[in-house]
């Protein structure tokens, strides 16, 4: 018999768990497209009925996956898009449901634009619920909003952060670097702000290009200077070191906290917690049992192969479809199943995203499943080159590490094969 050390069988008990521990819900509905949007996201009108059928179909997804105890030990809900705030009253109403159906859920996310959160809207997503809104920033420049196609202005952004602030919220601000127009001042002006109106977290992402949008039409070909990787590697050093100085710790590549204000759910993605996702275009990472959980809602689904670990489900119904499907066994998914070595490849690789890096379980599970001697001589190989360190029991990434992250998170896959 296979004995494991006291880490990993901590460790073996998440790619068991027969629940999911956080919850998705996909909103796709935008007053108007960005102009670097790739997202599965649709721009509509306020009044558009489609928005209030498709959350209700949503609310009764949630009650089958209650059913079947998929949201039993969920400890975190997220709601996201497209933009939520834009769905109003409805928003709530789901975020209210979502509790009913996931009771140990104690962190519970809405994502929402300046523009369409308003006054009204902080007050019945707190009666509803919601503990934290994510609030999608990208720049305090008008200038630059602009460019981006953002439909707020910069003193909307301002206000609206200060508002959910005021209201209780724990409140994020996404911002973006390396954008048209963007300088160095701009750029620590917008971080500044965003620090100013109160928040608790920051996330910096640099702006990828992506074909088929109106940005990537503009500038795809021509590697435009402002997006070129060493600015953005530049301006994601300047927000460490903004943020470092106003007292935000990074707990990830690309997320910054005060103390206790971390994002639980990211964080469930990274660490091999299972969740759940509702919606088109929704993901969800269940294992094994989780998985046979869903099939007795979803009997359109395959038996899993022979050796499958864990299961990767993506719902590929569009947002007319989702809307109109009477339960879960109407939809539709992408799906893909991983053995126990693709996944113990896949949480090495997600681990190196977060500061702490991976746990000393995770390794263990790893040498165990995969081949050992390629686990040490990988992990050897990223010291040496400076990509990752070790603190304690621990393999951390290294800000090098994260600066060369495709090197870093291909090796870990590679383990798979
Ligand atoms: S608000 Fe967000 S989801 Fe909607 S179009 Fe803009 S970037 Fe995309």
């Amino acid at each position: 018999m296979a004995s494991f050390s006291a880490d990993e069988k901590l460790w073996l008990e998440r790619l068991h768990q027969p629940s999911a521990q956080a919850l998705y819900l996909h909103l796709p509905f935008c007053a108007r497209k960005c102009a670097y949007c790739d997202f599965s996201s649709w721009a509509t009108k306020p009044e558009d009925p489609l928005m209030g059928d498709y959350v209700d179909a949503l609310r009764r997804h949630l009650f089958e996956a209650e059913a079947v105890g998929l949201l039993s030990c969920c400890e975190t809900i997220y709601v996201g898009g497209g933009t939520p705030s834009f769905v109003g009253t409805p928003l709530a109403q789901l975020v209210c449901h979502a509790r009913a159906m996931a009771p140990h859920a104690t962190e519970v996310s809405c994502e929402a634009n300046p523009d369409s959160l308003t006054n009204d809207l902080l007050g019945r997503l707190r009666d509803a619920g919601c503990t934290r809104l994510s609030v999608g920033v990208q720049s305090l420049s008008d200038a630059e909003l602009t460019e981006l196609g953002r439909i707020h202005s910069a003193a909307q952004a301002r206000a609206r952060l200060s508002a959910a602030v005021k209201a209780g919220f724990d409140v994020s601000a996404d911002l973006m670097c390396a954008i048209p127009l963007q300088t160095d001042e701009s750029w620590r002006a917008s971080l500044e702000g965003v620090i100013g109106c109160g928040v608790g977290h920051v996330s910096v992402y640099p702006l990828q290009i992506e074909d088929g949008t109106p940005l990537g039409e503009r500038y795809g070909a021509s590697e435009p200077a402002f997006n070129d990787p060493e600015v953005q590697a530049h301006r994601m050093e300047l927000a460490r070191d903004l943020l470092a100085s106003a007292g935000f710790g990074r707990y990830e590549v690309a997320s910054y906290a005060r103390e206790g204000k971390d994002c639980r759910h990211n964080q469930a993605y990274w660490t091999a917690r299972p969740y759940l996702g509702l919606g088109t275009g929704a993901s969800s990472m269940l294992t094994r049992e989780g998985y046979e959980s869903l099939r007795k809602v979803c009997p359109q689904l395959p038996e899993p192969d022979v050796g499958a670990r864990r299961v990767r489900l993506t719902c590929i119904d569009r947002r007319h479809e989702l809307a109109a499907a009477r339960s879960m066994a109407d939809l539709h998914f992408d799906l893909e199943f991983l053995s126990e070595a693709q996944a113990a490849a896949e949480d090495l690789m997600l681990g190196m995203r977060l500061v702490y890096g991976v746990e000393p379980g995770l390794v263990d599970h790893a040498r165990r499943v995969l081949a050992e001697s390629e686990v040490d001589e990988t992990l050897a190989w990223c010291e040496a080159q400076g990509l990752v360190a070790r603190k304690g029991l621990r393999w951390v990434p290294t800000d090098r590490g994260w600066l060369l992250g495709n090197i870093l998170y291909g090796r870990m896959w590679d383990l798979a094969d």
